[in-house]
């Protein structure tokens, strides 16, 4: 070999070796690089471990531990008493039997690969843990588990705090004294109470999810549209009045209350409290229908105050016309060419009056004598009278029934007034009925427990009740509240309508302490009338009396009135009934007169003008000739006045216009008294 040969060998050797040397040092570098990249990762994890209160454990598919935490180790070396290290299974060392089954069941599941959750609480450590298994896994295969256990008890605190706090203001929403309904955004339904439920009738389910409109809601002018509504409450808060539709279909009030809930700027509720508003509303309405009730009496009032006084007039005017034909006819011949013409104008007299006669009931403080009456015998003469058999012809296809209470209570009632009453009644009745149709008049006894809502002055107590039924056309709500007012009416003025029909029932109820109640509908009307029941005897009735039973024998009567035509008519009848008579045209000179003259009877007309009236002309008379006998003689007198006369000892009053007949009876009474 040269020396040249080996040289270079020598080199290529050196070469190989400094690359040997070159690898070896990479590799080592490597090395060194992967085990400080390991010695971090073991950092991290041991951070990881220790810096969690969790408590951490490792095993291998046999259970044994193979890393832990300090939080881990700690525990375990408390509860069980043991020193814990990795590859040593904790419970082969200690005695807690208990909590090894437990243990190693749940182990046993996560060693099958089950990845769960277990809980339990720990009556030593007086709290609740949350246990998180996790199987490790090569491949398909299971080389040991996680046990990451954690304590909840706080969290358990908080949530049971929470629940209870849910439950608290759920029950509170329940038990609220408030109606609560929530709904979303959209509007609709989330949620309504129980008192919502009873309200409305609604329940929670039916409510859920339904929107506006909802199936309360009542469509009225008065209010705002549904879209203007949903506007509204989705910008700001309400506060109303509304009236809604329960389910079974009554109406009733509630104030509402509604109120947009934002949470983070958005709006994500809406809340509606209602407040059962019903009674008041109800109160109120009441209230409405009293102030009208009262309104109509007032406005009934002046009208009868009006009516009155023209009828007082008009009464005066009549007495010629009624009372004259009347005295003529008697003193005619039978064949007599005047006695038709004279009977015509008495009967359109006739009528007049009895016009006037209506108009003068329903003015205030007509004197009205009043006697205990069986209403059963109005009823049954009634039927029995020519005007009743004259109204059923003139309506053949009415039927009159009657159902009387036989124990019926007697009513002090006027007889005259009753009958027309009850007359009016059945002539409207019977005018009601197109065809066929049948009317049927009842009476019956009736015990007010208290005052009437709609009419407080009526007291409770006993009562009868008359009523007329109807299957006629029935009365609109619009003419109802105005067919007591005089005049008021929709027939034919003159042929059957006057419009004072009902107005004379309506005062002659009120003269009688009672009460009109009027239901009607398409099928027909009922009129009710109220008499508070009298428990006095009843007085025997009047009989037919014949002109020579009412005749006189010369005793004097003076006559005192104003007005020389009703002077002269009365007069005239008492002479013809064998009467001695004089007049005195005032109450003074009545009273000048009998200062040193003696009458049997003074005939006393209550209202004289100028001078004293019949109540002062009463009392100087008295004053002469203390046991002085008088009748009273009146068309329209205020009833104390005729009372306070008749406490003195003055008898009947004679309403005008006179007649042979009132003016003779009274007299003779009069005069036959003791
Ligand atoms: P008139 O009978 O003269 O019209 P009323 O005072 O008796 O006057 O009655 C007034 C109005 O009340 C009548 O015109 C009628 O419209 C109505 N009315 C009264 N009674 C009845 C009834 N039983 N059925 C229907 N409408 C009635
Ligand atoms: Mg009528």
């Amino acid at each position: 070999m040269s020396e040249k040969t080996d040289l270079k060998k020598l080199e290529e050797e050196i070469t190989s070796l400094k690359k040997t040397i070159e690898i070896l040092h990479e590799t080592e570098s490597g090395l060194l690089k992967e085990n400080n990249e390991l010695k971090e990762i073991k950092k991290y994890f041991d951070v990881l471990m220790q810096n969690t209160e969790d408590y951490i454990l490792i095993c291998d598919s046999n259970g044994i531990p193979r890393a832990f935490n300090s939080s881990y180790k700690t525990v375990v070396e408390n509860l069980l008493g043991i020193k814990m290290e990795p590859g040593v299974q904790p419970f082969e060392i200690s005695d807690k039997a208990k909590a090894r089954g437990y243990w190693e069941s749940l182990q046993k599941r996560a060693i099958n690969g089950e990845k769960f959750t277990a809980e339990f609480n720990d009556d030593e450590r007086e709290g609740y843990f949350e246990t998180i298994f996790c199987p490790v896994k090569e491949g398909d295969k299971v080389t040991g588990f996680t046990e990451i256990t954690r304590n909840i008890t706080e969290h358990k605190k908080v949530k049971k705090a929470l629940e209870e706090a849910n439950s608290f203001s759920s029950n509170l929403l329940e038990k609220a004294p408030i109606a609560i309904l929530v709904s979303d955004p959209n509007t609709s339904i989330m949620y309504v109470n129980s008192l919502f439920e009873k309200l409305t009738g609604f329940t929670k389910e039916e409510a859920h999810g339904v929107k506006i409109p909802y199936p309360w809601w009542v469509d009225d002018p008065n209010y705002d549209s549904v879209e203007e509504t949903k506007k509204i409450i989705l910008k700001s808060s309400i506060r109303a009045e509304r009236r809604y539709r329960k389910k079974n279909g009554e109406y009733s009030w509630v104030e509402v209350n509604t109120m947009p809930i934002y949470q983070n700027g958005e709006l994500s509720y809406i809340l509606a409290m209602w407040i059962d508003i019903s009674e008041r509303k109800k109160a109120e309405q009441e209230n409405i229908v009293l102030q009208e009730k009262l309104h109509r009496s007032q406005t009934m009032e002046s009208l009868g105050l009006l009516a009155g006084g023209v009828a007082h007039d008009l009464n005066n005017v009549l007495a010629g016309i009624v009372s004259y034909p009347d005295l003529l006819l008697s003193g005619l011949p039978a064949d007599s060419k005047l006695k038709m013409p004279l009977e015509t104008i008495k009967e359109a007299g006739d009528r007049a009056t009895a016009i006037v006669q209506d108009l003068l009931t329903i003015a205030r403080g007509v004197a009205t004598e009043k006697s205990n009456m069986d209403i059963n015998n109005l009823v049954y003469d009634y039927l029995r009278s020519p005007e009743c058999e004259k109204l059923q012809q003139y309506h053949p296809g009415v039927a009159i029934n009657t159902c009387l209470d036989n124990s019926l209570l007697n009513v002090k009632g006027s007889y005259i007034h009753l009958r027309k009453a009850l007359m009016n009644l059945v002539s409207n009745a019977s005018e009601a009925i197109e065809d066929e149709g049948n009317i049927t008049i009842s009476t019956k006894n009736c015990f007010l427990e208290a005052p009437l809502k709609e009419n407080p002055e009526i007291k409770p107590g006993e009562y009868i009740v008359l009523s007329v039924a109807d299957e006629g056309v029935g009365i609109s709500t619009e003419d109802l509240k105005r067919i007591f007012e005089p005049f008021f009416t929709k027939k034919v003025m003159g042929r059957s309508g006057t419009g004072l029909g009902l107005a004379v029932v309506w005062n002659v109820m009120r003269e009688h302490n009672g009460y009109v109640n009027v239901e009607s509908e398409k099928k027909g009307t009922t009129f009710e009338l109220y008499f508070p029941a009298s428990r006095e005897a009843l007085s025997t009735q009047d009989l037919e009396i014949t002109i020579e039973d009412i005749k006189g024998n010369g005793q004097k009567i003076l006559i005192v009135d104003d007005v020389e035509g009703q002077r002269h008519i009365c007069g005239q009848i008492l002479e013809k009934l064998g009467y001695r008579v004089h007049t005195a045209a005032s109450g003074e000179e009545a009273v000048e007169y009998l200062k040193h003259t003696a009458v049997d009877l003074v005939l006393l007309d209550m209202l004289m003008d100028p001078g004293i009236n019949g109540l002062e002309t009463f009392e100087r008379i008295i004053k002469i000739h203390p046991h002085q006998k008088a009748a009273l003689i009146s068309g329209y007198a205020a009833t104390d006045e005729v009372k306070r006369a008749q406490g003195l000892g003055a008898g009947a009053l004679i309403k005008k216009p006179v007649t042979i007949k009132n003016l003779g009876i009274a007299v003779k009474e009069e005069l036959e008294k003791k």
